[in-house]
């Protein structure tokens, strides 16, 4: 089949989000080396991608977002959670909260124990260096020079103060770097933006190295099927803005397209369990039972704040006059609301004294809303999100039908173990101490969800289950390790197959302790190390 290849490269990389994009710009950094980047979405031109707060506009947008609905989930009393991914250059990078966190030293150090060599805190840590710019400057945990630009929230909104200020007063210390020594503390986070404006990977890495020759960007193109030749992977095909293509790849194809769609294209492509694959005609290439079985998403449960004064985001979009006035302060100084990332400070506690970290981590937003989707509460209010930082829950993504075109099943499975159920209920009493102190009182006039007579764990748990949703990190769908459950070994080939890769969240072996972006970026990275290993090796 890949006689009649339309295109031909050394590397064919599937998804153009934040592991594609990284991959795509560090391969090609050898000219002679020829890189396609196959991207199911366009171009990220949409203004709001760009300007820090469009976050809420480009949520539900589905010109930019796959925008998914996971399937009805016994933990969240049978709703539907809606699953907003990236369907543009940067992918979920061009539509996040922006929030840059790493996870723990000791979620790495876990990796490693599981089997994984070269995945300790210590070996990732020169990844995530080597893929930053820390506007701070150098230190032991941070560097500069990298494509990923990582800032101070210049922002500092009176709630978010209040937020550190009844955090301390509780008695958590103040951390001015989640990403340091430790993580524990409450502080500001610091977010993936460069003067002002959102640094996604394709902003950081790829527009600055698209004129490379060597280096094939196609918009539009939803992969299909990855081809092969007996167990070996060489080529893809795919459908540019509906035409049917070929491209061939010479040495590997490395699939980047994120915990949904990664695994979804490996079972098209006949890889997965042979009874699943069976079940919708798919000839089976290499049965491999763990492909879409280990998903891992955090699940968190919100508090909603009417607030005393009209401070809050909700206010201004109330008024045209203040939203004129946010416009011209964003479009001449690069300051105010219009530069705030998802939620702009945070805390980490731990929920129980016996454990070593941090388990649930509370981040705070002055502003509120029923769904994000449907806009903000017409009201003053702002809003606490409380979520388990290591789920044990596992779901998993399978087909729905044979046709690429046609979303998958997503089955998260949250909340489906006691230690899970305990944390987010812990984690809701916690944030509500923090919302008693003198300094949050100041602002709330009543607490509007789960609202004040909700107060057993019971009630607590069930708040959860009816409110909840996802803080949008799905990982660990094709994880890596070395046990039969495993999708990728420690190089992120595809066990069993060879020329084959996946390099994206999807091969988390465990969710880490925070935000998914980072340690994406960093897995991209260092993936791209692993593939020059051979060359470098021979040279
Ligand atoms: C709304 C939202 C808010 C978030 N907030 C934060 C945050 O504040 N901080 C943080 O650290 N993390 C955040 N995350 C999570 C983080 O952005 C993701 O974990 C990370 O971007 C995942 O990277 P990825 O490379 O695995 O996948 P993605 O970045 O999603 O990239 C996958 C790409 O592959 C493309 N693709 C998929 N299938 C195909 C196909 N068949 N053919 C061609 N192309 C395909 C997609 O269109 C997409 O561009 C958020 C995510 C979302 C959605």
């Amino acid at each position: 089949m890949p006689d009649q290849a339309d295109i031909e490269a050394d590397f064919v990389v599937v998804g153009a989000g934040s592991a594609g994009c990284v991959m795509a710009a560090r391969l090609s950094e050898d000219p002679s080396t020829r890189v396609v980047l196959l991207e199911a979405g366009g171009e990220d031109r949409n203004r709001w991608i760009h300007i820090p707060l469009g976050y809420g506009k480009t949520f539900a947008d589905a010109s930019v977002n796959w925008c998914y609905e996971a399937e009805p989930d016994p933990g969240a009393n049978g709703r539907r959670i809606f699953w907003p991914r990236g369907k543009v250059l940067g992918g979920s990078s061009s539509i996040n909260g922006m929030v840059y966190i790493r996870g723990q030293h000791e979620d790495f150090d876990l990796w490693r124990q599981l089997g994984n060599t070269g995945w300790s805190s210590s070996d990732v840590l020169p990844y995530f260096k080597r893929s930053q710019h820390q506007t701070r400057g150098v230190s032991e945990f941070h560097s500069t020079g990298g494509p990923l630009c990582v800032s101070d929230i210049t922002e500092r909104h009176p709630i978010c103060e209040a937020f550190i200020r009844g955090a301390m007063e509780v008695g958590y210390p103040r951390n001015d770097d989640f990403n340091g020594e430790r993580q524990d503390g409450v502080g500001y986070h610091q977010t993936t933006t460069r003067n002002g404006k959102r640094c996604s990977t394709a902003v950081g890495y790829l527009h600055p190295v698209r004129t490379r020759s060597n280096l094939r960007v196609v918009t539009g193109a939803l992969a299909e099927k990855v081809l092969f030749e007996g167990k070996r992977a060489v080529g893809v095909a795919f459908r540019e803005y509906g035409q049917p293509r070929i491209v061939r790849a010479t040495r590997e194809v490395i699939l980047c397209g994120g915990a949904v769609n990664s695994p979804q294209l490996l079972l098209l492509s006949g890889v997965g369990p042979e009874d699943e694959l069976a079940q919708f005609g798919i000839p089976v290439v290499h049965h491999l039972r763990g492909v879409g079985k280990a998903l891992q998403d955090h699940y968190s449960a919100p508090i909603k704040l009417k607030c005393r004064f009209p401070i809050t985001v909700n206010d201004v979009m109330q008024s045209n006059i203040r939203k004129l006035k946010v416009g011209l302060q964003y479009y001449l100084f690069r300051s105010g609301p219009l530069t705030l990332a998802a939620g702009p400070a945070a805390v980490f506690v731990r929920t129980r004294r016996e454990l070593a970290t941090p388990d649930v981590k509370i981040s705070v937003a002055p502003f509120s809303s029923d769904k994000l989707q449907d806009g903000l509460h017409p009201w003053s209010g702002f809003a606490l999100t409380v979520y388990q930082l290591r789920p044990e829950s596992r779901g998993e993504i399978r087909l729905k039908s044979a046709n690429p075109a046609d979303a998958p099943a997503m089955f998260p499975n949250y909340l489906a173990t006691e230690t899970d159920r305990r944390a987010i209920v812990d984690g809701l009493k916690i944030a509500r101490q923090i919302l008693a102190t003198s300094p949050m009182q100041h602002f709330i006039t009543e607490e509007y969800q789960p609202g004040p007579s909700i107060t057993s764990d019971d009630q607590l748990l069930e708040h959860a289950r009816n409110r909840g949703g996802t803080v949008f990190h799905p990982t660990s769908s094709c994880k890596m390790g070395i046990d039969p459950m495993a999708v990728v070994d420690p190089e992120l080939r595809v066990h069993g197959l060879d020329g084959l890769r996946v390099v994206d969240a999807s091969i988390m072996p465990t969710v880490i302790s925070g935000n998914t972006n980072a340690a994406t970026i960093m897995i991209g990275e260092k993936a791209a190390d692993l593939v020059r290993q051979p060359l470098r090796m021979a040279a």
